[in-house]
């Protein structure tokens, strides 16, 4: 835990207690600050006020006597409208600010030098804040990893000399960090996504810029420049004064990281020098893959690991659960879990991976359904659909694609491993990637996945992936 002393002795009031903010609260507890915490459920409040946090009503307290609302990242701060703590805090003239914010201010005041790499973007910020971790670790950095990939932040070791902190940001927590000022930044990617909680594309831009704008003296702002507003942003903060570091998977750079036939070259006034290979590396396959890999390479460049310490870092990667997860195989069978593909944008990264596909898709459908899949059509087999979307899936590819309303994930694994088992193809892939959210017949989408693995790792023969 990292205790939270710039608040020590002022009153900190916190809004959202489940994981993160609880986190914040003890936190700001342990550096002595004067915490008052409160959910909108009750039972989450009871349980912070058991754990030992204190609590009131928000709307009860004198907020001429707060001096920071802090917010969990969950709680809308500008879209669709601010939460009414944010109305309370903002009439009284109190910052609100999130966790990320006040590990900046602890790093700022005790080991401003430790290095920071925070990661933003998109898609793909959880497999680039894995893999750069990843990388950093196996060259035998101290590294702590945390932030919106799951542990929250200030339940991390300290900022330190010689520690790195990999921390994956969205942009709700961008938002409620104004002092944002990692060593590195990166920012993958951008394209229209999340825009319920910013409103326009243009805030949203805006707040994801900030965390490479930000970058601290003498630090490197890492940005993958395949869109026009990330390309628009690198421009905009080297202007400003910032080190950027341009990286592309779709055209060779004169300077900066690009990927051309699977290797990642790094250029300098346009000379290009091998980084390393991603050819045979089953857990970064796609050219998606391929613009994590590169940035996190510039993470790692960045940190002066060598060309070998990179190359052996992707190639020992595990890859993380439920997004392009081999699980296993039969004979020449892959079974591979990709329920984190909840959208024909995600399932499309995966279908543009293999072959001979025998595809497991269905479960709440999103608007648009398969209208963006059909150039993948010819690569699939047959499809195995379930849950909600199974019937109007099953329209879409009517006359297109092969395939069988299966109904539930075990009938549909059942199914497609025996027609998988029994095609010549060389290397046929039974695909989970729904292209739906999982709610219909799953608590998430981890626990769709879950099953999945479950299910195959108990079919006849399975020889399981190492992770
Ligand atoms: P995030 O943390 O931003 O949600 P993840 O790393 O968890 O991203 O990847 C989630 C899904 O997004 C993957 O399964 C893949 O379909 C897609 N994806 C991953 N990286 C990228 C990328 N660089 N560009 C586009 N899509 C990506």
């Amino acid at each position: 835990m990292i205790p939270v002393t710039s608040f020590a002795g002022k009153k900190v009031a916190v809004f959202g207690l489940g994981g993160s903010g609880l986190v914040s609260a003890s936190a700001l507890l342990a550096g002595g600050a004067d915490v008052i915490g409160w959910d909108d459920n009750e039972e989450t409040t009871a349980k912070a006020t058991s754990a030992g946090i204190p609590t009131a009503d928000l709307r009860q307290i004198d907020w001429s006597k707060v001096s920071a609302l802090v917010l969990a990242p969950g709680v809308p701060l500008t879209h669709p409208a601010p939460h009414w703590t944010v109305g309370l805090a903002r009439a009284a003239a109190v910052e609100v600010i999130g966790d990320i914010e006040l590990f900046c201010r602890e790093r700022y005041r005790h080991a401003p030098n430790a290095p920071f790499v925070a990661i933003t973007g998109t898609n793909g910020k959880s497999t680039t804040t894995a893999l750069t971790a990843h990388l950093l670790a196996s060259a035998g950095y101290d590294v702590q990893v945390g932030g919106n990939i799951g542990t929250a932040i200030l339940s991390l070791e300290p900022a330190a000399p010689g520690r790195v902190h990999v921390i994956e940001v969205s942009s709700y927590q961008v938002d409620l960090a104004p002092s944002l000022d990692p060593s590195v930044g990166i920012l993958i990617n951008i394209s229209e996504d999340h825009l319920d909680r910013h409103g326009t594309l243009a805030h949203y831009v805006e707040v994801k810029e900030r965390l490479v704008a930000g970058v601290q003296d003498g630090g490197t702002a890492i940005v993958g420049v395949d869109d026009n507003w990330c390309q628009a942003a690198a421009d905009r903060i080297e202007r400003a004064g910032k080190r950027v570091v341009r990286v592309s998977v779709r055209r060779p750079l004169a300077d900066g990281i690009y990927v051309e036939a699977g290797r990642i070259i790094r250029a300098e006034g346009g000379t290009g020098t091998e980084v390393a290979l991603l050819g045979g590396i089953g857990s970064l396959r796609g050219v998606h893959n391929a613009q994590n890999a590169a940035c996190a390479s510039g993470a790692a460049l960045a940190h002066d690991l060598t060309i070998e310490q990179i190359q052996n870092g992707l190639r020992s990667f595990p890859g993380l659960a439920h997004r392009m997860e081999e699980v296993g195989r039969t004979g020449r069978v892959l079974f591979v879990n990709d329920s984190k593909a909840t959208n024909a944008d995600s399932s499309a990264q995966a279908l543009a991976c293999f072959s001979d596909i025998y595809w497991i898709a269905g479960g709440k459908p999103k608007s648009g359904g398969l209208s963006t899949l059909t150039g993948f059509f010819p690569r699939i087999r047959k499809a195995y659909l379930i849950g909600e979307a199974a019937a109007g899936f099953a329209a879409e590819l009517e006359g297109q694609v092969p395939h069988v309303v299966a109904g539930t994930l075990d009938r549909a694994v059942a199914l497609a491993a025996r027609d998988a088992e029994a095609a010549d193809a060389a290397e046929p892939v039974v695909l989970l990637s729904p292209a739906c959210a999982s709610f219909d017949q799953y608590r998430n989408f981890e626990v769709r996945g879950d099953a999945f693995r479950q299910l195959v790792l108990a079919l006849p023969g399975l020889t399981q992936s190492h992770r």
